[in-house]
């Protein structure tokens, strides 16, 4: 658009002060300057709109790769246009020209199978093959304004659409990278949850199988038992410290587990949730909306870590909602000042069917889940996160099978600043 607009005003200005001058010094009269305006002002604008987005997309190196298949189509996509040419220029001509508009189906086909390199390319060629035609067949000069208009709209329609699919592909592009990144991150975290949570389990009968031990070896030797019982038992003993010590550098290893506090915006953060959570609304037919309050402080927290508490909650929410009923189907994302001072409310709520008993009974537990395939870990990773950012994360069944949950985040700069984490011990 900007390259458009910069080639339909500046020739206009050079071209206004060029024919100026020559109808000034008399080699035009001043009922000529209008036409000649146009001529000049077209043959510039068709010139920088037709070879520089070839010249730009030469430049970064986005042409389409040379293979069998693409030598074919172009051979394809040159038929048309020099059957097009000679329909309109041959022996079976008319003066109207009145096939042109058939010269806008393969310029679209190629701007919508190559975005805008392939529309940068198509209309150079329609245009090289159109002066060809022009100069072989010797259009007179006034008919080659008209052409050239004929061109500038095929050359701005096809950029146009180019620009359109190319800039959807980059976009596309970047949700399937961002939604892989958030995938791995995710499956890491939910690693470090689960090696947290097993450690937690794994302590308290690793403790009590040492005091044992320790306790059998004592009696081993006051009984004088057999040397051979005591030599196993100091075995039992130096292995179960070995198992407690790798246990607790595990712990240690997930509690250190740093993260980048910093100033958020709750907008831009459910935003970006919306964004990556597009497949998983698609999936699941739900429609979300967002509700956030207008001038909300920023938060202070870590993004990525902060997108995940939302998008698990999100998918929850739409992994919930197998009602028949399309209607129902409805997720809102929510954002607002929380009723304690210097904190900021953010949460999902759906119209699904509710808590189960066994959820509600043991919120945030690890390893609780009604999901068949599911591992539990997702709504216990979400309040650690929470927790470490200073915030608190609440479940609710309300009646008529709603479910919220909520959670708060500090409004950066109102409290201390947060080492964010996953703590063994609340997993
Ligand atoms: P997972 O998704 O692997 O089951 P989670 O910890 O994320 O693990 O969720 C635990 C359980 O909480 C789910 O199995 C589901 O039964 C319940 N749950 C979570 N969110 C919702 C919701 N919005 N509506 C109904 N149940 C939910």
């Amino acid at each position: 658009m900007l390259l458009l607009g910069g080639a339909a005003t500046t020739p206009l200005a050079v071209g206004a002060g060029y024919i100026a001058l020559h109808t000034l010094v008399g080699l035009f009269p001043w009922s000529d300057f209008a036409g000649a305006l146009l001529q000049y002002w077209v043959g510039e604008v068709i010139g920088i709109a037709v070879l520089t987005p070839v010249v730009l997309v030469t430049l970064r190196g986005t042409l389409p790769r040379a293979s069998w298949r693409g030598g074919a189509e172009l051979a394809v996509y040159g038929l048309l246009i020099g059957i097009t040419l000679w329909l309109d220029f041959g022996p079976l001509a008319s003066a109207q020209y009145e096939h042109f508009y058939l010269l806008f189906l393969p310029a679209v086909a190629v701007a919508v199978r190559h975005g805008l390199a392939g529309a940068a390319l198509a209309s150079a060629a329609t245009q090289g093959g159109l002066i060809v035609a022009i100069q072989v067949t010797g259009v007179e000069t006034a008919r080659t304004t008209h052409f050239q208009l004929l061109m500038l709209t095929l050359a701005v329609t096809a950029l146009l659409l180019g620009a359109v699919v190319s800039e959807r592909r980059r976009v596309e592009a970047m949700i399937r990278d961002r939604q892989s990144a958030l995938d791995r991150v995710s499956r890491l975290t939910e690693a470090g949850g689960m090696a947290a949570a097993l450690a937690h389990e794994l302590n308290q009968p690793l403790s009590a199988t040492m005091s044992y031990a320790r306790a059998a070896r004592k009696i081993a030797r006051l009984e004088q038992a057999s040397p051979r019982l005591g030599e196993i038992l100091d075995k039992t003993v130096i292995q179960a410290e070995r198992a407690d010590r790798v246990i607790r550098s595990l712990r240690d290893f997930v509690r250190k587990g740093h993260s980048n506090p910093a100033p958020l915006s709750v907008a831009a953060l459910i935003a970006d949730c919306l964004v990556l959570a597009t497949p998983v609304a698609g999936q699941h037919a739900v429609s979300i909306q967002a509700e956030i309050s207008p001038g909300l402080p920023a938060v202070s927290g870590d993004a990525v870590q902060l997108q995940q508490v939302l998008l698990n909650l999100v998918r929850n929410a739409a992994e919930a909602m197998d009602t028949p009923d399309p209607r129902s189907r409805r997720i809102v994302v929510f954002a607002h000042p929380d009723t304690e001072a210097g904190f900021v409310a953010v949460g999902v709520r759906d119209s699904g069917p509710g808590l189960s008993d066994v959820v509600e009974r043991n919120l945030f537990a690890p390893f609780v889940t009604t999901k068949a395939t599911g591992m539990g870990l997702g709504l216990s990773i979400a309040h650690s996160i929470v927790e470490a950012h200073g915030g608190t994360l609440t479940g609710e069944r309300r009646p008529h099978g709603e479910t919220v949950f909520r959670f708060t985040l500090p409004v950066h700069d109102a409290g201390p600043n947060h080492e964010t984490g996953i703590n063994s011990d609340d997993a």
